[in-house]
């Protein structure tokens, strides 16, 4: 298995080094600053192949890499918004099927999440497929033994840009965490049981997208009908893998947990210094979480106005 892996300045998309842990460490890195990615790999890759070929052009890409990666069986890609464009634009040339939003692949066995990740579904693919691997279901462990990954360069020099109708970068927007999808988010801010009422989640997700967090749940609010399945974060919810995890009333169920990756930092707030969330928490807060909730929407008041002030105004 091979994984394929879209930079931009040198930055490796969500997901990116879990498809390479896939692949055994195996990876072709294509786009914009590609050496400096393939660095960021070190203890996960094994063997590299770059192609520095700039801007996102995925039907152009799709020409390029279609010859490195017909011998290869099994292709697969992050599920990052490139990675998702790319895939099946890299499938349809390689006349193979595209196995999309995998949880595991092996080359004999892809797992699949359906219907709002209620499902997992097994499959069983031919011998050459092209698949998407959802950001954070896997996580990666560096290894301090691995060697520095062998690097070739596999750019195109003579290859003029192939005459294909191709999709144009207009603009880049940075990431609306009230929408972003909540396993490619950062920093999550969580809401349970603790808390008093619907109207609590529009404050999370308010407070959320002033420090730039996007709002999750415990199965017990989704179930509730407070907020849509999609925010359910846990063995039959979302896998997410955030840097911060904010968790208000929020006991830390196993099965809310296991959803959680490896966040680096987690702030807890419940009243029962005990529970299983608040044993994980960096900080741990006993306090009434909806009182504290409250706190913290009036002390980000003002930025609260700016967000909303910066959304509305045109810009200059
Ligand atoms: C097969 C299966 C799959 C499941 N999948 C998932 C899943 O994907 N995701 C998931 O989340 N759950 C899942 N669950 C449910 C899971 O077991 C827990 O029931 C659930 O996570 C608990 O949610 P909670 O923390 O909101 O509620 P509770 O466990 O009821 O915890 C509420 C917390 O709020 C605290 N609290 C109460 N009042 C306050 C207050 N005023 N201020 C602060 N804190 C307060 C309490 O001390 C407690 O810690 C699954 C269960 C099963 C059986």
């Amino acid at each position: 298995m091979i994984a394929v892996v879209v930079v931009r300045d040198g930055q490796l998309p969500s997901g990116g080094d879990e498809v390479v842990a896939e692949c055994s460490g195996r990876a072709v890195l294509i786009g914009s600053g590609t050496a400096a990615a393939a660095a960021d790999l070190a203890g996960v890759a094994t063997e590299i192949t770059v192609l520095e070929v700039g801007g996102f052009q995925p039907a152009d890409w799709a020409t390029k890499l279609a010859p490195l990666l017909h011998h290869e069986p099994a292709v697969v890609l992050p599920g990052s918004p490139d990675g998702r464009d790319l895939a099946p634009r890299l499938a349809a040339l390689l006349h193979r099927p595209l196995y999309a939003g995998a949880i595991s692949v092996t080359p004999h066995r892809v797992e699949l999440t359906r219907r709002s990740s209620t499902e997992i579904h097994q499959t069983h693919p031919g011998p050459e497929f092209v698949a998407t691997m959802q950001p954070g279901v896997r996580g990666v462990a560096i290894s301090a033994d691995l060697t520095a990954p062998v690097v070739t360069d596999a750019t195109p020099t003579h290859l003029p840009r192939q005459q294909v109708r191709d999709a144009r970068v207009t603009e880049v927007l940075p990431p609306d965490p009230a929408t972003l999808a909540r396993a490619e988010a950062p920093r999550i801010i969580g809401g349970g049981a603790g808390l008093d009422g619907e109207h609590r989640m529009d404050q999370l997700a308010a407070v959320g997208a002033v420090i730039g967090a996007s709002m999750g749940a415990t199965r017990v609010i989704t179930d509730r009908g407070w907020v849509p399945h999609q925010r359910q974060i846990g063995t039959t919810g979302v896998v997410v893998d955030p840097e911060l995890y904010l968790a208000f009333g929020v006991s830390g169920a196993v099965q809310h947990t296991s959803g959680l990756g490896a966040p680096q930092h987690i702030i807890s707030v419940n009243t029962d210094g005990h529970c299983p969330m608040m044993q994980l928490a960096d900080l741990a807060i006993v306090a009434d979480a909806n009182e504290t909730l409250d706190h913290l929407a009036a002390l980000l008041g003002a930025s609260l106005q700016a967000t909303l002030h910066d959304t509305t105004e045109p810009s200059a």
